[in-house]
This record gives structure tokens, C-alpha cells and sequence, in this order.
């Protein structure tokens, strides 16, 4: 369900990406895993994209989840979870949160999650509260999944520009991960509003994601979706911090492992990740690709469609000739270039970044 074929996929508009762009046509939705056929040479076929129009206004009842549609379908050497396994997703008994917290409005609708406003009732506090629906957990690896991504936000937990998880909870119908709130609105909101960053600004939100990627490569974590979309700002306010959302296709890697599914969402995703061979560099070539935008205003590699977007990742080179790159500088522009080096050993690691140009 929702599905479409990436040469269906139109990502901006025929007369092209500045005339076209609206923020319903550049919001990324992750690519859904191993569903990214290549020939031998990487030419990709047709790809199947989440575009739900799934879209609940509050946490999902038993009532509700009737109408929402269900999550994409899972290949079918998937075992099917049981009722059993379902009722324990987080395998040990939790509260229950809407004795401890009030729910309140929607803040946002992910894929796989939507997360709520909820204010702690003991304390008045107010949180961020992502609840995934049980029902869309359909296979062993859903389940890892959820699992995962808790584990990894513990994992990462004390780190001043990664969302601060509060707690998980879980019930008959979804599990429920309380965060710290960031009420300043999306880094991509920002980008659609100004066009671009000036380079001194840039540099400053640079800076704070590739410490991000340096750290969670140094603790054994690769995001595998970083697109400005998943950086959030705590407040309103200019200088508001950023903090990393979504650890939801998050892994842990050990150093030289070699990982094969396909994820990401398509202007950030790697060219060695679309060749189904990657490892944690494929978060700095997503970097990179957040700074060329924080800078210019337009991805580095675009097209009309998902499969031409992937084309271009594979063998495109991003243009730094056009307004406004005459006006960047040699240093920013050679960071990005480094950044974007196709081959993942050639390509600078994020801690090479903060030595060289932090
Ligand atoms: P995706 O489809 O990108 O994988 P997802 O289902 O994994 O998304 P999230 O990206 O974690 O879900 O969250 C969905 C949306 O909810 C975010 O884009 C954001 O707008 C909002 N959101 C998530 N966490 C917070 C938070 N801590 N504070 C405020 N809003 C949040």
C-alpha cells in the first residue's frame, strides 16, 4: 500500500528543481529496504517509496487503527510475528503512560511513527512522545527493529545534539518512546524558508552534525538516514540547539563490517550504499550532501525522478559553478567535495573532518 515505482516518482517538477520545489516534494521518506534491484553495473530499477498518506491525529486506539494504513509489505521469508511475541515488544513490563504523562497534540508524523506533545503529570513538564503503532509491526525484523532503535538512543544518551530519550513504554496497541521535546521546529522547515544558509552559519550547523557523526561512529552507531528533516531545533530562537532525531534505520556496526540493505532516503543516500556495500562512511557522504544544501539551497544531486536521482548519486558530479558558489569559499567548497568522494576509503571520515576543519 502506498507504494510507487521510483520512474512514477516525481521529485520536482519538470521545469526543475528551483521553479518547482515545494517542501511537500522535497519532504525525504526513507527508502524502504532490499526493494532496490540493480544490474551489475548499479543501474537501479524501479524502487518502491513510502508515500502514506497515513495520517492519524491522535495515538492509535483499537478503534482507529481500522482506518490507518498498514505498514508496506515485508518479503515473505519474514516469519510473521505471534500474538505472544507482540504483547512484550520491549520484553519487560513498563508503566503505563497515560497514567504518567497527558497526550496532547500531533508533532509529527514519521513513516513508521507519530510523535505527540505530552506533558509529564507529576511535574507539568512537557515531552516529545513517539508512538508506534504494534500492528505495523509485522516481522522479526520490525520487531528488532523497534528494539533497536531504543537501544541505540540509550546508547548515544548524554550527548548534547542527540534527542534525549526520557523513556519507553508499551501497551496493547503501541510502544511509546519519551524524548526531550525540541519545539523549534524541523532543519529542513529552515532551509525552506531562508533558501540558504550564509556560509559562517553553515559552518556552525556543519560543525555540530559531523560532531554527531563522529560521535556516533565512535561509539559503534551509524544513522544510515541524516537529512535535514531529522535534525530538530529545541526553540524558536536563532541559535536554538540542534539536536539528531530518528534512530529508526540506525545500526551498530563493528569497524570493517560491511552491511547490504538498502536504506536511506534518496538525495542523501550513499552511492555504495545504493551498490548494496557500506559502512559508517555512508553517513558522512549524507553530511556532505546537508552541507551542500545548507550552502546553496538545492541538493547536489537531483532529478525529476527517484531513479534519475540515484543516477546521479552513482555517477553524478555536483555543480559548484552557479549562484551562489563563486561567492563560497575555496575551504567550504573543498570540504564538501572531500565529503563527497564516491569511493567511501577515499572520502573523508567525520573525525578527519573536525581535525581539518573544525
Ligand atoms: P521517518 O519516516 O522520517 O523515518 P519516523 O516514523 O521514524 O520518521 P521520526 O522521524 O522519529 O519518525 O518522527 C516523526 C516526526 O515527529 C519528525 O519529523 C518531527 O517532526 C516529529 N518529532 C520527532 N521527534 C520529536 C521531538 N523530540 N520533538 C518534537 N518533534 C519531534
Amino acid at each position: 500500500m502506498g507504494n510507487t515505482c521510483a520512474g512514477s516518482t516525481n521529485v520536482g517538477g519538470a521545469n526543475g528543481f528551483f521553479q518547482s520545489v515545494t517542501e511537500a516534494v522535497w519532504r525525504q521518506r526513507p527508502i524502504i529496504r532490499d526493494q532496490l534491484p540493480m544490474d551489475n553495473e548499479g543501474n537501479t530499477g524501479s524502487v518502491a517509496t513510502h508515500n502514506n498518506a497515513h495520517d492519524p491525529d491522535k495515538i492509535p486506539t483499537e478503534e482507529s487503527k481500522k482506518d490507518e494504513p498498514s505498514k508496506p509489505k515485508r518479503p515473505n521469508h519474514l516469519r510473521r510475528l505471534s500474538t505472544m511475541q507482540l504483547e512484550s515488544v520491549l520484553g519487560r513490563k513498563t508503566g503505563n503512560l497515560k497514567e504518567l504523562y497527558s497526550v496532547g497534540r500531533k508533532l509529527g508524523q514519521g513513516q513508521f511513527g507519530t510523535t505527540f506533545l505530552c506533558v509529564e503529570k507529576g511535574t507539568g513538564k512537557e515531552f516529545a512522545c513517539k508512538s508506534i503503532a504494534k500492528r505495523k509491526l509485522i516481522s522479526n525484523e520490525d520487531l528488532a527493529d523497534v528494539r533497536r532503535e531504543i537501544h541505540i538512543m540509550h546508547h548515544l544518551a548524554g550527548h548534547p545534539n542527540v534527542i534525549q530519550i526520557i523513556g519507553s513504554y508499551e501497551d496493547a496497541v503501541a510502544v511509546y518512546v519519551v524524548m526531550e521535546l525540541c519545539a523549534g521546529g524541523e532543519l529542513f522547515e529552515r532551509i525552506i524558508q531562508r533558501k540558504h544558509y550564509t556560509e559562517r552559519k553553515a559552518a556552525v550547523l556543519a560543525r555540530i552534525m559531523i560532531g554527531v557523526v563522529q560521535a556516533c561512529h565512535s561509539l559503534g552507531v551509524m544513522h544510515r538516514d541524516l537529512k535535514p528533516e531529522n535534525f530538530l531545533f529545541v526553540n524558536r530562537e536563532e541559535e536554538a540547539p540542534l539536536k539528531t532525531i530518528d534512530f529508526g534505520l540506525s545500526m551498530f556496526f563493528k569497524p570493517g563490517q560491511i552491511f547490504n540493505e538498502v536504506v536511506g532516503s534518496p538525495y542523501y543516500v550513499a552511492p555504495e550504499v545504493l551498490l548494496k556495500h557500506y559502512g559508517p562512511e555512508c553517513d558522512v557522504w549524507s553530511a556532505g550532501v546537508i552541507i551542500y544544501i545548507l550552502l546553496c539551497g538545492v541538493p547536489p544531486f537531483w532529478d525529476e525522478t527517484e531513479q534519475g536521482i540515484f543516477n546521479k548519486v552513482l555517477r553524478g558530479q555536483p555543480d559548484f559553478t552557479t549562484e551562489p558558489w563563486p561567492s563560497i569559499s575555496n575551504s567550504a567548497k573543498d570540504l564538501v567535495r572531500r565529503m563527497l568522494v564516491k569511493d567511501p576509503k577515499k572520502r573523508l571520515t567525520a573525525y578527519e573532518v573536525l581535525c581539518e576543519y573544525a
